[in-house]
């Protein structure tokens, strides 16, 4: 599923292609052609990412909510590419933007649009995120902590991915409940997914590992060098060579160092 980074990413990107012009809007699979025809011609006056939803908003307030859940995609093509009749909505402005299989999107009211923000947690990449709000959403919760970052009213963006490498990169076991986090493991565990979300958008793709450990800029390094446990079960550490470990929490997989990362 991607993660915040990439609705960020794709937020910006969206902005800079269709922002100055009328956009063209079309729905090639005919499942959303009711509202591409109310899309089309008009100019899009916001794009905007809370968290791993995107919103839309073109002239006359009308809202595109759109979240791409488990396989949805929203790639840039050439103008001359001929969308395949899986294409739910392509939108064109420099280039054309086509999305397929996404989990949602709809035109939505205003009101709608406000619920859904004021059920997210702090976004570690929108200005004004507080770490305290993170922190708070925690205490009392005696949820493992693997579970806790999945939760998008704790905090929102951050998935399946992120939350294994950033326990691994503080030495946080991932079953670890999440009130017994000391101010100063909450605090970091904020500044590290501000970091590397804003690194995940810069680069369009998660990298965790640091130069210390590969010797080499994040940008540089192969997709198979980048994590440190994310399904790497059975693969030696990277820091201290133990077999990298995987369980189900939540009905989700995740991975973690033993030796790295204490209970
Ligand atoms: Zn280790």
């Amino acid at each position: 599923m991607p993660e915040g980074h990439t609705i960020h990413r794709l937020s910006k990107d969206l902005r800079s292609d269709l922002g100055a012009s009328v956009v063209k809007a079309t729905s090639p699979q005919g499942r959303f052609a009711h509202g591409a025809a109310l899309i089309n011609k008009k100019t899009l006056a916001t794009s905007e990412a809370w968290g791993k939803h995107l919103f839309l908003t073109f002239s006359g307030e009308t809202i595109l909510h759109i979240h791409l859940g488990l396989i949805g995609k929203f790639r840039p093509q050439a103008l001359e590419h001929e969308p395949s009749d899986t294409v739910r909505l392509r939108l064109e402005g420099s280039r054309a933007w086509h999305l397929t299989g996404p989990q949602k999107c709809a035109l939505i009211p205003k009101e709608e649009y406000l619920g859904v923000i004021d059920g997210l947690g702090p976004d570690p990449l929108r200005r004004g995120s507080k770490w305290e709000d993170f922190a708070s959403g925690l205490t009392n919760r005696k949820t493992p902590i693997a579970i806790s970052l999945l939760d998008q009213s704790i905090i929102a963006g951050v998935g399946n991915v992120y939350r294994a490498e950033f326990l691994f990169l503080l030495g946080i076991h991932p079953e670890r409940p999440s009130c017994d986090l000391t101010k100063t493991e909450l605090q970091d565990l904020w500044k590290l997914s501000v970091s590397q979300l804003r690194q995940g958008v810069r680069l369009n793709r998660i990298v965790t590992v640091d130069q210390i450990d590969s010797g080499t800029t994040p940008g540089r390094l192969k997709p198979q060098d980048a994590l440190y446990v994310y399904k790497r079960e059975g693969q030696p550490c990277r820091r201290c060579g133990s077999s990298i470990r995987v369980a189900k929490l939540a009905g989700r997989s995740c991975w973690w160092c033993d030796r790295c990362q204490r209970r």
